[in-house]
C-alpha cells in the first residue's frame, strides 16, 4: 500500500484498490495549508531564536511547509517562540494554529487545549474573526482525527459567512481546503472539488505558489478519487510546475508521490516508477528521516507490485529502521507489511507471514483498523499465490471481518447517514416538483372547467363541454394517480441500489428479519462475488464495469423468482437468500447462477467482457444436526466458503453441505479453519464448475 504526505498534513492513504474502495474510498484527507501561517504587512517582528535574517512569519511559514515530517523539531521550535510573542498579534495566531495542529498529531491535549483556549479568548478587535475562525479550524480537525465526520461537519456550519471583506485570505483558503476535505470524506465530491477551487484561486491572491502546488496535488487526489485519472494526471504535472516556481524538497516529495500513485492507476509502470524514484531523491535532499522512511516504503511497495521481490525486500530493510528511529508508526507497519510480502514472493513463506502478521498487529493495537484490513487482503493475495490456501482463506476472512468493523466506526456511520440525508433531500425535493406540476396542471384543468361551464350556459354545445368536462375530470384523476405512484417509486428508490435497481443494504436488513425466526436464518445464503473485477475496471474503463454489474444483476435476477431476495452487498458483490433448506435445490440453483454469469460475454458498446464469479452458498440450519444460527453469523460463513471457491482457482462454486458438529461453538471452530475441516472429512463441501471461458474481444 502506498501512502503520501502533503506539505500541511501527513495523511495515510488507503492502499489503492483495496477492497473497502467498493464501500466507500477512504480518503487522503490533504488539508492543504491547514496549520500554515500567511506574512501580515506589518513590521516584521523579529526574536533572538530565529535566524538573524528571518522575521517570525517567515519562519512559521517554513515550518508550516514543512509541518508534515520533523514534527519534534518544528514543536520544539515553536515551544520556544510562543512566550516570545504578543498577546493577540498575528504571529501568535499562526503560531497556535499550527502547533494546535501538530499536538494533534503528537497526541499532546494539553498543548492542543491551551492553544484552543487562547484563540477563544481573543481580544476584540481586528483579529477576532480570523481567530474565531482558527478556533473552529482546529476543532473541527480534533473531530476528524478523531475519526469524527458529522461532528466535524457541524463544527464548520457557519463557515459560509467567512468572506474575503472580513476574513484573512489565508485563513480563509485553510478553511476552503478543510471544507473540500470534509466534503470528499462525506462521497460529496462535487462539493470537494468546488471547494479546492475556491481556495486555489485565494492562493493565487496570497502569492503563494507553494499554497498552490499543495492544492493542486489535493485537487489530483480529489479526480482520482472521482475515477477521473487523466484529469488528475494533468493537474499534478500542473502541481509540479507550480512547486518549480518555489521548490522545495518535502513539497516537491509529495508532489512526486502523488505523480506515481496516478501513473500506476493509469498502469504506467515505467513513469510510476521514475516518479516514485524522484520522491526517494527528494527525501533524500529533504535530510528528513521520517520522510526517506516513507519514501522508501512506497517505492517498496511499487517494487512489490511490480514482481521485484528482492528490490521491495531491500528498500524496506532500509525503510523500517529509519521509522522506528523517527517514531513513525504507520511507515514502520508499513515498511514492515512490505518486507513480510516480499518475503513471501521469494518463497520465505513462514518468516514472511511473520512479518506481516507483526504489522498487522501493530496497526491493531494502534487502532489503525483499514490500514490492518488492507495488509490482511495483500496477505491473502499473496498466501494464495504461494499456494497457501488454507492461510489464505484465513487472511481474506480476517479481512473481511475488518472491514466490517471499519464500516461500523463513526466515519462511516456519518457518511452512510449524511448519503441518506442527500436521498431524503432529493426524493423531498422530487416530490415537492412533481407536487407543483401538478397544481399547475389542476389550475389550469380548473380554468378550462370553468370555460366550458361558461359555455355551456351559454347554450353552447351541451355534448362537447360534457365530453370535455369529463376528460378534464379524468386527467386530473390520472395526474392524482401519477402523484401517489410516483410517492411510492420514490420510497421504493431508498431501498434499491440506483445502478442496478436490486435491493441494497438497507432494504436487506428490514426483509431477513422475516426470513430469520428469532434471529435465526432459515433458508438458503448464495454470496457471489465477481471475479477479477477490477481488472475489468482496469482493461475496458469504469463505465464498463458499470455495465457489467447492470448485466449480472439482470441475469441473476432472471435466474431467480421474484420472491428469492437479491441484494447488492458491495461493489462487485451480490448476495442471494432463498427460502429453501433443501441441499440438492441449493446446488442446483448454484450451478444457474454460475452458468448464467458465465455463459456469454457481456456486451459494452463495442466490447464483448468474459466474466466468471465465485460463489458461496449455505443452507440454514446446517445439517447433519440443524444447527441454527444468526443471519449475521450465516453469512460470515457463506463469505469463508465463498474464499474458499476463490482460493482454489475462481469460477466456482462452493457449499457446504454438512458440517460435523453438535453446538454452535464447534461449528464456528471448523469454518475457521473450512481448508483443514474439509480435508479431514469433517465438512461437507459441493464444489461446482462454471462454464468455460471465451476469450475477451474488443
Ligand atoms: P477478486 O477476484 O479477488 O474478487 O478480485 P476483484 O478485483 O474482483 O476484487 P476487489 O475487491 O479487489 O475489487 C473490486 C473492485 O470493484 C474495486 C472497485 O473499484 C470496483 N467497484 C466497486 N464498486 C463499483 C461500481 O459501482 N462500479 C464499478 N465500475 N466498479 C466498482
Ligand atoms: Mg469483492
Ligand atoms: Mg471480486
Amino acid at each position: 500500500m502506498s501512502r503520501v504526505i502533503s506539505a500541511s498534513i501527513k495523511a495515510a492513504r488507503s492502499p489503492v484498490g483495496m477492497r473497502l474502495a467498493g464501500y466507500l474510498s477512504v480518503l487522503l484527507l490533504s488539508i492543504a495549508g491547514l496549520s500554515a501561517c500567511q506574512p501580515e504587512t506589518k513590521p516584521p517582528a523579529k526574536t533572538s531564536q530565529v535566524a538573524a535574517d528571518e522575521t517570525v512569519m517567515a519562519m512559521l511559514e517554513r515550518i508550516a511547509r514543512n509541518s508534515g515530517i520533523q514534527q519534534a523539531k518544528h514543536e520544539e521550535e515553536l515551544r520556544i517562540l510562543q512566550p516570545k510573542l504578543n498577546p493577540g498579534s498575528p504571529e501568535l495566531m499562526e503560531l497556535l494554529l499550527l502547533r494546535g495542529g501538530m499536538s494533534l498529531r503528537s497526541n499532546q491535549e494539553d498543548v492542543f487545549e491551551s492553544s484552543l483556549k487562547v484563540l477563544g479568548d481573543w481580544p476584540e478587535g481586528a483579529g477576532k474573526n480570523n481567530a474565531k475562525l482558527a478556533h473552529q479550524l482546529l476543532l473541527a480537525r480534533r473531530f476528524l482525527a478523531k475519526g469524527q465526520l458529522a461532528p466535524a461537519k457541524k463544527e464548520m456550519t457557519g463557515f459560509a459567512a467567512y468572506t474575503e471583506a472580513n476574513t484573512n485570505i489565508t485563513m480563509l483558503l485553510r478553511g476552503h481546503a478543510l471544507m473540500s476535505g470534509l466534503m470528499a470524506e462525506s462521497g460529496d465530491l462535487d462539493g470537494a472539488l468546488s471547494h479546492i477551487n475556491i481556495a486555489l484561486k485565494l492562493a493565487e491572491k496570497a502569492q503563494k505558489s507553494w499554497r498552490r502546488a499543495d492544492l493542486l496535488a489535493t485537487l489530483a487526489d480529489l479526480y482520482v478519487q472521482a475515477q477521473q485519472v487523466d484529469r488528475a494526471e494533468q493537474t499534478i504535472v500542473d502541481a509540479l510546475h507550480e512547486a518549480e516556481r518555489d521548490p522545495d524538497p518535502s513539497m516537491m516529495y509529495s508532489i512526486q508521490t502523488m505523480q506515481g500513485i496516478i501513473y500506476a492507476e493509469q498502469g504506467k509502470q515505467k513513469l510510476a516508477r521514475k516518479a516514485k524514484l524522484a520522491a526517494v531523491e527528494s527525501a533524500r535532499t529533504s535530510g528528513a528521516e521520517d520522510l526517506l522512511a516513507l519514501a522508501l516504503a512506497n517505492l517498496a511497495d511499487l517494487s512489490l507490485k511490480q514482481g521485484d521481490y528482492a528490490t521491495a525486500l531491500s528498500l524496506s530493510e532500509e525503510a523500517l529502521p529509519l521509522a522506528q528511529s523517527a517514531k513513525d508508526m504507520s511507515t514502520e507497519s508499513l515498511a514492515r507489511a512490505n518486507s513480510g510480502l516480499a518475503k513471501i514472493g521469494l518463497k520465505r513463506v513462514a518468516e514472511g507471514k511473520r512479518d506481516v502478521l507483526a504489522s498487522i498487529a501493530f496497526d491493531e493495537k494502534r487502532g489503525a483498523n483499514s490500514s490492518a484490513a488492507g495488509t490482511w487482503q495483500e496477505l491473502g493475495s499473496y498466501l494464495e499465490r504461494a499456494g497457501d490456501l488454507e492461510a489464505a482463506v484465513h487472511a481474506y476472512h480476517q479481512h473481511r471481518k475488518l472491514i466490517d468493523v471499519v464500516l461500523r466506526d463513526d466515519t462511516r456511520k456519518a457518511v452512510l447517514e449524511s448519503q441518506a440525508a442527500y436521498d431524503d433531500e432529493r426524493r423531498a425535493k422530487d416530490i415537492e416538483l412533481l407536487n407543483r406540476d401538478m397544481s399547475l396542471k389542476a389550475e389550469q384543468l380548473r380554468e378550462r372547467d370553468l370555460r366550458l361551464k361558461l359555455w355551456a350556459a351559454l347554450g353552447g354545445c351541451v355534448l362537447l363541454s360534457g365530453v370535455l368536462l369529463g376528460l378534464a375530470y379524468q386527467r386530473i384523476r390520472n395526474s392524482n394517480r401519477a402523484l401517489a405512484r410516483s410517492n411510492a417509486a420514490l420510497r421504493v428508490q431508498g431501498e434499491r441500489d440506483p445502478l442496478t435497481g436490486l435491493s441494497n443494504r438497507r432494504h436487506f436488513q428490514a426483509a431477513i428479519k422475516r426470513l430469520a425466526d428469532q434471529g435465526k436464518l432459515s433458508g438458503t445464503v448464495f454470496l457471489i462475488d465477481i471475479d477479477h473485477f477490477k481488472r475489468i475496471n482496469d482493461s475496458y474503463g469504469h463505465a464498463a464495469g458499470d455495465s457489467v454489474l447492470v448485466e449480472i444483476a439482470k441475469r441473476l435476477r432472471s435466474t431467480l423468482r421474484d420472491e428469492d431476495l437479491v441484494v447488492r452487498w458491495g461493489g462487485e458483490e451480490f448476495l442471494i437468500v432463498v427460502d429453501t433448506r433443501d441441499a440438492d435445490y441449493a446446488g442446483v440453483l448454484a450451478q444457474r447462477l454460475l452458468d448464467s454469469i458465465g455463459c456469454e460475454a457481456v456486451s459494452h458498446g463495442q466490447q464483448s467482457i468474459p466474466i466468471t464469479a465465485s460463489i458461496g452458498f449455505a443452507s440454514f440450519p446446517v445439517a447433519p444436526q440443524s444447527l441454527a444460527l444468526s443471519w449475521e453469523r450465516a453469512i460470515d460463513l457463506v463469505d469463508t466458503v465463498m474464499y474458499m471457491a476463490k482460493a482454489h482457482g475462481r469460477n466456482k462454486a462452493y457449499g457446504i453441505q454438512a458440517i460435523a458438529a453438535d453446538d454452535e461453538a464447534s461449528l464456528l471452530l471448523l469454518a475457521a479453519r473450512m481448508e483443514a475441516a474439509w480435508h479431514e472429512g469433517s465438512i461437507k463441501l459441493l464444489a461446482l464448475h462454471g462454464p468455460e471461458q471465451a476469450s475477451a474481444s474488443s
